[in-house]
């Protein structure tokens, strides 16, 4: 059986003058779920999650809480609550009266005031000691985990994230994230999130949505929006890929349009079929692709010369340049890296099964 969706969103648009935002977006939220919606500069995102949680109109479209319509109702009589980028704490006030503050609003008496906010310290992973301290004594990561506490002590039934991590730190958004996916498990709350950082969005979501023009352009698990985008603007986004434009052969098997694809006569299974003479984009990840020595074969080949080298840790990075000119990137573990040396002639090899063909642009 199907559970309903905590949130769902039919036909939200918004229209800034002639301007569409959103284009008739739909989308179901499961309770519990750790969605991220990501995409870039001006896609929408921002607007999205201020109508979602009520401090902007939308201009058509229905949004459900459970059963019940709440396009109509005012930010402040949701319950649902945003954690900003800009914190937003009282400065002066300690963490303990910051945490307190919405549990105030409710009328709650003091001393349960009190054990809630121990119980959020706790949760937050901060000192018990920091009741006492004051917003503008605290570090920029430690506020930050106030903030959340002080977001869960509102006990919304959707917590809302409006990149609040984007202006920390490195190291500190590392740590972050994973205690933002860790806080998400232990409080089981259902969490919304945006981002322009898809790294962020694969270290912590259940599932992706990409955003584009006011659309979603392709909702899934991280996993599958990595290895499957839908489309070349997807895959693009997802970091580091190798992007051929193909057009189907007669028997159905991608031939390289601007690149020198060899297929080494491989029979493609049912999901790379593709039309003859299709177009077509076939996209392989950098660490799918295998440098062939000797006599070595593979279902796809090019051939070309290696440009460069980047050690990137626990990884090495090639950038190889293909005959015709194209650039194609390859990665491998370090314990599994390719000894040439630039400017050597190299082959580049990789297998249907770890190719994926895309038709959308
Ligand atoms: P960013 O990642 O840069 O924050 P975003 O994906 O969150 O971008 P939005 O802030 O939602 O994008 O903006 C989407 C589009 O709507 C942009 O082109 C923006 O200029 C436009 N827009 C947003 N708010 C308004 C407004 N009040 N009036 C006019 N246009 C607006």
């Amino acid at each position: 059986m199907s559970r309903e969706p905590i949130l769902r969103l039919e036909g939200v648009s918004k229209y800034f003058g002639e301007f569409t935002a959103l284009d008739s977006i739909n989308l179901e939220i499961d309770e519990g779920e750790f969605l991220t919606i990501v995409g870039p500069s001006g896609s929408g995102k921002t607007t999205l999650i201020r109508i979602l949680v009520g401090i902007e109109e939308l201009s058509n479209g229905k949004i459900w809480l459970w059963n019940d319509r709440i396009e109509a109702i005012p930010a402040n009589r949701r319950p649902t609550c945003m954690v900003f980028q800009s914190l937003a704490l009282f400065p002066h006030k300690s963490v303990g009266e910051n945490i307190e503050f919405p549990l105030k609003l409710r009328k709650q008496r003091p001393e349960n005031r009190k054990a809630r906010a121990f119980e959020l310290l706790d949760l937050l992973q901060l000192p018990q000691s920091f009741y006492q301290k004051r917003i503008n004594e605290c570090s920029g990561g430690e506020r930050q985990r106030v903030a959340l506490a002080r977001a869960l002590a509102f006990d919304p039934e959707i917590l809302f994230f409006d990149e609040p991590l984007s202006a920390l730190d490195f190291r500190l958004r590392k740590n972050l994230e994973k205690e933002l996916k860790d806080l998400h498990r232990r409080t089981g709350k259902t969490f919304v999130y945006i981002t322009h950082s898809l790294e962020e969005a694969m270290v912590m979501s259940d599932r992706i949505a990409i955003m584009r023009s006011g659309r979603f352009e392709q909702i899934a698990v991280a996993d599958e929006i990595y290895a499957r985008p839908i489309s070349r603007f997807v895959a693009e986004f997802m970091g580091e890929v190798n992007l051929f434009s193909v057009k189907g052969d007669d028997s159905g098997n991608p031939v390289g349009t601007e690149i020198d694809i060899q297929t080494g006569g491989a029979t493609l299974d049912s999901g790379m079929g593709l039309v003859r003479g299709a177009l077509a984009t076939l996209m392989v990840r950098p660490e799918a692709v295998n440098f062939l020595v000797d006599d070595g074969t593979a279902d796809f080949v090019v051939e070309g010369v290696l440009k460069a080298e980047y050690a990137l840790g626990s990884r090495t990075q090639y950038k190889v340049k293909a005959d015709n000119g194209d650039e194609l990137a390859v990665e491998k573990l370090r314990e599994d890296r390719f000894f040439g040396k630039v400017g050597d002639r190299v082959r580049l090899g990789w297998n249907a099964a770890s190719a994926h063909m895309i038709t959308g642009d």
